[in-house]
């Protein structure tokens, strides 16, 4: 298959050779037809599989003729979780829109709101923007009354953060006729309950297995005693001559003190998490990118929107909060078919939340010890009974659920009926 034979116009195509994209994605594939046909989408896309061209592309070609009017209206709205990824999003579709007229402009927090609004005063087609930052321009008179497309990618962290509220009063404010892409990365309940709520007879993308995460990675877990989980980490950076690796930790405490401790190891690290501003999570996302710096520590808050280029390894230094999460977490690694790696540091406390990630991935993580590094087997988990039990709990609740609801699925006629019914006057 070829992006042309996709539909995919001349100026978007050669935008895309320079980029070295020779053949599309299995979601682009899929999915670039039904966004040129004006279908609704329901797409469950792991990260790094291309999702962002899978919906960019073909929103651009979409939305290619400029209204250069005085007062140009704003006709394409994509809302992402956070900074970074919304950084991503939109470098990417710049990328892509280089041979065409159209005005693509970012509205994140953490940055000065008067700039932005008078960016969107000169004329702007498209906007990429976190679900907060949109709410307080719509305040001050942002309109989304001609809006044709709106995107929301990786929903189901955007629920995960709380913006279901958001989400519902910007719905509204859409005229009634658009088009709705809904991408998420893993598919869950929340998800499919926000769907029926803005999705008109969508068609059904699962790009590959729920939940599944990038086949070329290969996944592999230490055991370790908790406290020595930042001294095994500066050994198999040293020992294994790691040139370029993104940590994980639960929280900003952790964070903050794994970077000290490296430090004193003598390695090279920034850190990324909440806390720091807008400015200072791009500078050291740049100097990684740059090789300036060799280890890059991050909360969830990066798992998302991290986009680096032959990223080889990914590092959970402690297991996240959510399953969910770590998909997203691997997910750095193994772009775009790329071989990566995820090594997971495990003490007796993750026992029973490695086994909810390995029930979500489908697969058992191989487990093995670091010569030097073997646990002390004298240890035990003091809740051990108590997080057994609510481990269980879970695995019955998570069946009974899965039993309960079906995905939906896609059908010739649904096709059929929302082309007749996505007709816009523009076009
Ligand atoms: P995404 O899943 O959108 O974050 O994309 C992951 C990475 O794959 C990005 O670095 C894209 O530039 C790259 N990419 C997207 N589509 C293709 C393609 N068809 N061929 C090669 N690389 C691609």
């Amino acid at each position: 298959m070829s992006f042309e034979k996709l539909g995919v116009m001349k100026a978007l195509l050669s935008a895309i050779e320079k980029l070295g994209y020779k053949n599309p994605t299995s979601i682009q594939t899929r999915a670039i037809p039904l966004v040129l046909a004006k279908s609704d989408i329901f797409a469950t896309a792991q990260t790094g599989t291309g999702k962002t061209a899978a919906f960019g592309i073909p929103m651009l070609q979409r939305l290619r003729n400029t209204i250069a009017t005085a007062d140009r209206p704003l006709r394409g709205v994509i809302l992402s979780p956070t900074r970074e990824l919304s950084m991503q999003i939109h470098e990417d579709l710049k990328s892509y829109a280089i041979n065409l007229k159209l005005n693509i402009a970012i509205l994140v927090g953490g940055k000065d709101i008067e700039s932005q609004q008078k960016i969107l005063k000169e004329g702007v087609d498209i906007i990429i923007a976190t679900p907060g930052r949109i709410m307080e321009h719509m305040q001050r008179g942002l309109n989304l009354k001609q809006v044709e497309i709106f995107v929301l990618d990786e929903a189901d962290r955007m629920l995960d953060m709380g913006f279901v509220k958001e989400i519902r009063k910007i719905h509204p404010e859409l005229p009634r006729r658009h088009q709705t892409l809904l991408f998420a990365a893993t598919f869950s309940d929340k998800v499919r309950k926000l769907s029926r709520l803005i999705l008109t007879k969508p068609a059904f993308i699962e790009s590959s297995k729920r939940n599944s995460t990038v086949d070329k990675i290969n996944q592999i877990a230490y055991m370790v005693d908790r406290e020595r989980k930042a001294e095994l980490l500066a050994y198999l950076i040293g020992s294994r001559n790691f040139r370029q690796v993104l940590v994980f930790t639960k929280t900003k405490a952790s964070a903050d003190y794994l970077v000290e401790e490296l430090i004193k190891d003598g390695l090279k690290c920034g850190v990324i998490h909440g806390d720091k501003t807008q400015a200072n999570r791009f500078k050291t996302l740049t100097q990684f990118k740059e090789e300036k710096i060799k280890v890059l520590v991050a909360t969830d808050i990066a798992s998302r929107g991290l986009d680096i280029e032959h990223l080889p390894y990914v590092i959970n230094y402690e297991l996240p909060s959510i399953p969910e999460d770590y998909v997203h977490r691997v997910g750095r690694t193994g772009r775009a078919g790329r071989d990566g790696e995820a090594i997971t540091l495990l003490d007796i406390y993750d026992k029973y939340e490695i086994k909810d990630i390995e029930r979500l991935i489908g697969m058992k993580i191989d487990k093995q010890v670091i010569e030097g590094f073997e646990p002390n087997p004298n240890i035990r988990r003091k809740d051990e009974d108590e997080v057994k039990l609510k481990s269980e709990h879970k695995r019955a609740e998570d069946k009974k659920r899965a039993k309960k609801k079906a995905p939906p699925r896609i059908t010739a006629k649904i096709l059929k009926t929302n082309k007749k019914r996505k007709t816009t006057k523009r076009d």
